[in-house]
């Protein structure tokens, strides 16, 4: 757990020093960035974090090429797209990101940079940024979930209703009728 404090203690109100990266004293820096409060926007309400996100990784400096590479995680509970069971989940999304000093930038071509105006970067809004990026469409119990019966409600994962099998299609019957009509 030593190393692990000594990687909390890198950072200095929420922002990480990059500056003995960017001197060239060391070639890497690790990094464990805990305890970034992460409240989902209201499309997501379905989503209810039950730890703070957590961001894990390092940043190397490469002859003057700075880079992030982390994970960012996340544990939430939610429930099924189609049988609405509570289920628990975790979210590992991949970061990889170019870094640059904007006194260093030579033109303003800065889309494909984390732009940054000290050598202190803030990781919180990158990891947030990038679980937004990286949240599912939807969770599912499993791949096969045979989700609620529309009619009665019943979850078809444990055993099937009564309902007629299919009901049909009102965009059918409309056509069918429009057809016979046709046909007289
Ligand atoms: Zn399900
Ligand atoms: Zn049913």
């Amino acid at each position: 757990m030593a190393l692990q404090n000594d990687k909390i203690n890198l950072f200095d109100n929420g922002k990480l020093d990059l500056r003995p990266l960017i001197a060239g004293d060391i070639k890497e820096q690790h990094f464990i960035c805990p305890f970034i409060h992460f409240k989902p926007d209201s499309h997501l309400s379905d989503i209810e974090p039950t730890q703070d996100v957590q961001m894990e990784g390092k940043i190397t400096n490469t002859a003057g090429y700075i880079k992030l590479e982390a994970v960012v995680s996340l544990h939430y509970r939610t429930s099924c797209a189609r049988c609405a069971e509570p289920l628990e989940r975790t979210l590992e999304v991949p970061v990889e990101k170019d870094i640059a000093l904007r006194s260093q930038l030579q033109d303003d071509d800065t889309d494909d940079y984390i732009v940054i105006d000290t050598p202190m970067i803030d990781l919180e809004p990158i990891a947030i940024e990038e679980l937004y990026l990286g949240m599912p469409m939807r969770d599912l119990c499993s791949d096969d979930c045979r989700g609620l019966c529309p009619k009665c409600g019943k979850n078809l994962n444990e055993g099937t209703c009564s309902c007629p099998e299919r009901e049909p299609d009102p965009r059918l019957a409309i056509l069918s009728k429009w057809s016979d009509k046709n046909k007289q």
